[in-house]
């Protein structure tokens, strides 16, 4: 079964390998406060720094998933943020958020539209907060939008979950203060591992909070990221796993290319297939790591069934969308084969 899951995903054919190296090599019980286990932290961050071009003084923390990421940034870096979102995830970080801090505010746009950052002129609160890539709908935001609205608010931090394109696509990171991501989507690893990243400027504002009262406190975090350690025990065979695979894979320029001529062609194949079409009708909003697809007429439940009776996993819609659409994940770990082979399935029920 070859799953085209938007998360948990596909994972790279090399990982039982890095499995089997990482066991050999004592990984699977390597001390968190090891020499080892520093020199594996700083050797992922270098190697987010070569491949993703992360900035040099930009810091690398790991957490366990993105919602972790979203409740630190709402524990230890704001009082008031503001949500712009057009989909589940970004409404999903919103209300946790709000949780934490009751003046947290939500602004929706449309999932047609471009992220209109000329709408938007916060003079209260201390941190605006974007999807990049909103999974559940198949939308993205030009990173170029992102940087507007930074240059616009230049008192506020800018927050970017980027969870289902890091590693997919390229991101100009020093167009915003914090961007997280958890390794089971663009990254081809199981679950249980996120990454966040963030600008001299988010942890200058961190430390001025000095929030102090969780054990996933961002103070306690970036003491412990001071020597390259974590403040509890972390997933160290992910940690690994993120190393090797940064390692082997090209460039974050080279795999974005790759990424956008693979959209460019499901773009191109759902237009010819009248039974499908892109749940996204404006091209320019769509994203390019995850596809929603949208089934007019017909069974979308018999649709899944033969794609699994092929030998393929489709990604369920989300939400009020699980009715008339499915997802189909563009992750980098798809093998050009494998999505030849999708593509066939789909063209031959026309
Ligand atoms: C998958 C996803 C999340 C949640 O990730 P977890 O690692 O399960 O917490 C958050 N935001 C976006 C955009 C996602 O795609």
């Amino acid at each position: 079964m070859i799953s085209f899951y938007p998360g948990p995903s596909r994972v790279y054919d090399e990982v039982p390998r890095y499995v089997k190296a990482a066991h050999k090599k004592g990984i699977l019980s390597l001390n968190h406060r090891s020499e080892e286990f520093m020199k594996l932290y700083e050797k992922t961050v270098a190697l987010m720094q070569e491949k993703l071009h992360v900035p040099s003084d930009y810091k690398v923390f790991f957490l366990s998933s993105a919602t972790e990421c979203w409740e630190v940034i709402a524990q230890s870096l704001s009082h008031e943020s503001h949500h712009i979102f057009n989909g589940a995830f970004g409404e999903k970080w919103f209300d946790y958020t709000k949780k934490i801090n009751s003046a947290a505010t939500a602004h929706m746009f449309d999932r047609e539209e471009l992220l209109d950052t000329s709408k938007y002129n916060f003079t209260s609160g201390d941190l605006i907060a974007v999807t990049q890539n909103e999974t559940s709908n198949g939308t993205q935001v030009a990173v170029t939008r992102i940087a507007e609205l930074a240059q616009r608010h230049p008192h506020h931090l800018i927050a970017v979950d980027a969870t289902s394109s890091m590693a997919g696509i390229e991101l100009d990171f020093s167009t915003a203060d914090i961007w997280f991501a958890s390794v089971q989507k663009c990254f081809g690893l199981p679950a249980g591992l996120a990454i966040m990243v963030c600008s001299p400027r988010a942890i200058a504002r961190a430390l001025e909070l000095n929030e102090t009262n969780h054990y996933n406190s961002f103070t306690t975090l970036n003491a412990m990221a001071e020597k390259w350690q974590t403040s509890c025990t972390p997933n160290v065979l992910a940690v690994y796993l993120l190393m090797r695979v940064l390692k082997d894979q090209d460039p974050i320029e080279i795999v974005s290319n790759k990424i956008i001529q693979r959209f460019q062609a499901w773009s191109k194949l759902l237009e010819v297939n009248l039974a499908l079409q892109p749940l996204i009708r404006n091209e320019a909003a769509r994203s390019y790591t995850v596809l929603a697809v949208e089934m007019k007429g017909g069974d979308l439940g018999k649709l899944k069934a033969q794609a699994k009776k092929s030998g393929f996993l489709l990604g369920e819609g989300y939400g009020n969308l699980k009715g008339n659409t499915f997802r189909i994940a563009n992750f980098p770990a798809l093998r050009r084969k494998e999505i030849q082979k999708l593509m066939r399935f789909f063209l031959g029920r026309g």
